[in-house]
């Protein structure tokens, strides 16, 4: 009988996030597969824990993630862990996890601390519907083509960005949404130098030009407002639909969400997305 693939959430700041259960956990596996294993041996050191580890990371996924699925289908339980946050949320557990999944071996997640999550929190935008945006394309062909797909996103959106591409980011994401849409600049959560700040994009932009960016930092950003008018275009409701097939859905299921949620007839869109 094969192991278990247990995905353990490491603190993103605050050593005291770490459960009692993502310690058990590590200490009860055979291995921990950890994406930089300096990161990772500093933890462990901080709780006098000694245990095998391997690397398995952006640049030797294919390979390590091979030895990983062998040793798993021998029987052995395997601790995943990122540098930060919970494995397979915008890094590369996720494609640990699917090979895993493609070889019937049993993945278990133990909750813990998310960047995106713990910001969305913290924002004070609305949290009942949301979308996870990563990382932005630093290509910018596909980087615009990603935020052309979210001009009429009306769900709050939640964006990682590296401090050095803030300022250009910011700069993108008010060309395409307009300088008075609001965002949470979240820095540093659960660090020393935590600080939330809500301000306007035209806002986010000149303080960033005062205060050069610094640590780590989610951007929620708010969703369009939903104008009657808007909720019933073509566009809105096609864009609705399309996203819905590209997750998988059926072309009728994406035609009757997408019409329920904006308005526009079924069937008109379900003709329109039948073409595609
Ligand atoms: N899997 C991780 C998770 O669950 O949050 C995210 C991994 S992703 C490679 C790293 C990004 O998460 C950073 O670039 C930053 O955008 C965000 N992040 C991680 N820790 C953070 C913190 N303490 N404060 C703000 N953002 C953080």
């Amino acid at each position: 009988m094969s192991g278990t693939l247990y995905l353990v959430p490491t603190p993103i700041g605050n050593l005291g996030d770490l459960s009692p259960r993502c310690r058990e956990t590590l200490e009860a596996a055979d291995f921990i597969a950890a994406e930089d294993t300096r990161v990772s041996l500093k933890l462990f050191n901080h709780l006098g824990l000694k245990k095998q580890l391997v690397s398995y990371y952006e640049h030797n996924k294919r390979e390590s993630g091979k030895r990983i699925v062998e040793r798993l289908l021998a029987g052995e339980t395997c601790a995943l862990v990122t540098d930060a946050g919970t494995p397979a949320i915008s890094d590369p557990g996720e494609d640990l996890v699917r090979l895993c999944a493609e070889n019937g071996i049993p993945v278990c997640a133990v909750c813990g601390p998310c960047a995106a999550v713990t910001a969305l929190a913290v924002s004070g935008l609305p949290t009942a519907r949301f979308c996870f945006e990563g990382f932005l394309s630093v290509n910018k062909k596909s980087r615009r083509e990603h935020l052309d797909a979210l001009r009429s996103e009306t769900r709050t959106m939640i964006f990682y960005e590296a401090p050095h591409k803030l300022a250009a980011t910011l700069s993108d994401l008010r060309d395409h949404f307009g300088g008075e849409r609001r965002i949470s600049l979240c820095r540093e959560l659960t660090k020393l130098h935590e600080e939330i700040l809500r301000l306007t994009l035209d806002e986010a932009i000149a303080h960033c030009a005062e205060t050069p960016p610094r640590g780590e930092y989610v951007l929620i950003l708010a969703g369009a407002e939903a104008t009657q008018d808007e909720d019933r275009s073509e566009e809105t409701a096609l864009a609705k639909a399309r996203r819905y097939l590209a997750a998988g859905m059926s072309k009728k299921d994406a035609a009757r969400l997408a019409a329920e949620e904006t308005g526009f007839p079924k069937n008109a869109l379900y003709d329109k997305i039948k073409q595609d």
